[in-house]
């Protein structure tokens, strides 16, 4: 078993991240820890003993809430249960109940009395921030335990603490839930962003951000490694071996591929408050065919993802816009519709006399209407 971190999105708003830390507990602690273990169990048997009677004697069944009333009565009877924290007693009725549902819903067969190497584990349901302290965490009844937070958490995050046993090793499997996306910041600058024929994509202040050539070279490598493979006998080994190689370089171009798209939104969403694009249903426009082929190489879609959530996250904002006239609108304000063919690069407009790049100007009319949509919604 390795130190892991596993994620997985619930709310969605929040993230909830397991986190998988090294305990080492002193000799007094982990004999405490093995004694915790032992009383659970007995308490997990007992409690699935009295459904079973209560069910073959009279009938009746017996749920989660009775047991846990009668936990008060049972630490009476058993005074040692004191050294356990009334939580993790709490969890071990759950985790019956859990046990019942599973085969109620025939997922699991009927529970079963557990022995020693079946108990392993115990949770702390309701943690706190002051649980954590430097290299230590708090477990109640066992005291400050030192363990190996190999990785960056945030105690304030820590919803559940589960301690195990496994493979002659001390485990702490810390569930956090953090919220995505920092408070919206004032907006105090906007861009518009429009995707380019030629270039990747043009912004509203006249940047243009270039499919990089490196990357563009090996797309190039791609295609003809694709047009030999395709001469290749079909069904032979050496088609097959072509194949895998092709398969590798394709996963290899698409990361490099991703890395840069990362790297643009990074930059727009470091200087931007506000970022403005258009709505596009890149399916729609995959039928004409130009447009389809500058899409494809720009990938369009990563793009907005990208967007979406890095503005999310340190709390600025993305508005995507309608696409309508973005591109023939002239963005002086002068409101003239002014037609251009797809070569066409530059705006020049008959009323107001505007000349400027066609995507430069389809990118002021996107941050225009975005800011208008900000307006009114607020
Ligand atoms: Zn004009």
């Amino acid at each position: 078993m390795r130190p892991s971190k596993h994620t997985s999105n619930t709310r969605e708003n929040e993230v909830v991240s397991v986190f998988r830390f090294r305990l080492e507990p002193a000799k007094e602690q982990e004999q405490k820890l093995f004694h915790t273990f032992y009383l659970c169990r007995r308490l997990y048997n007992a409690a699935l003993e009295e459904r079973i009677k209560a069910y073959q004697v009279h009938g009746i069944s017996v749920h989660y809430t009775d047991q846990q009333n009668r936990l008060p009565a049972w630490k009476r009877e058993h005074p040692e249960y004191k050294q356990v924290h009334s939580q993790v007693l709490q969890d071990v009725l759950q985790r019956l109940d859990q046990a019942f549902v599973n085969f109620f819903e025939k997922r699991a067969k009927f529970p079963k009395f557990k022995n020693k190497f079946m108990f392993r584990s115990t949770t702390y349901p309701q943690a706190r921030s002051t649980y954590f302290h430097e290299n230590k965490v708090f477990l109640p009844k066992i005291g400050w335990v030192r363990m190996v937070a190999h990785l960056p958490f945030d105690p304030a995050s820590v919803k559940m603490i589960n301690v195990k046993f496994h493979d002659s090793k001390w485990y702490a499997n810390l569930t956090c839930a953090t919220e995505v996306g920092a408070p919206i910041t004032e907006i105090q600058s906007a861009v518009g962003i429009d995707l380019g024929l030629l270039s990747l994509i043009a912004t509203s202040d006249g940047d243009f951000f270039e499919n990089p050539k490196w990357l563009q070279k090996s797309e190039k490598r791609l295609k003809r490694k694709q047009r030999q493979l395709s001469r290749k006998k079909k069904g032979s080994k050496n088609r097959e071996k072509a194949k895998q190689k092709l398969q590798r370089q394709h996963d290899h171009v698409a990361n490099q591929r991703k890395d840069h798209l990362h790297k643009v939104s990074r930059s727009l969403v470091d200087r931007y408050d506000l970022i403005c694009m258009e709505d596009l249903q890149v399916k729609g426009m995959m039928k004409n065919h130009h447009l389809a082929k500058a899409i494809g190489n720009a990938s369009w879609g990563k793009l907005t993802t990208y967007f979406e959530y890095k503005t999310k996250r340190v709390g600025k904002r993305l508005i995507k816009v309608p696409p309508h006239h973005t591109s023939p609108i002239c963005s002086s304000g002068c409101g003239t519709l002014v037609k251009k063919s797809l070569s066409e690069r530059t705006h020049k407009c008959p009323t107001c006399g505007l000349e400027i790049d066609r995507d430069v100007n389809a990118a002021i009319n996107i941050v225009h209407r975005g800011l208008a949509i900000l307006q009114q919604t607020g």
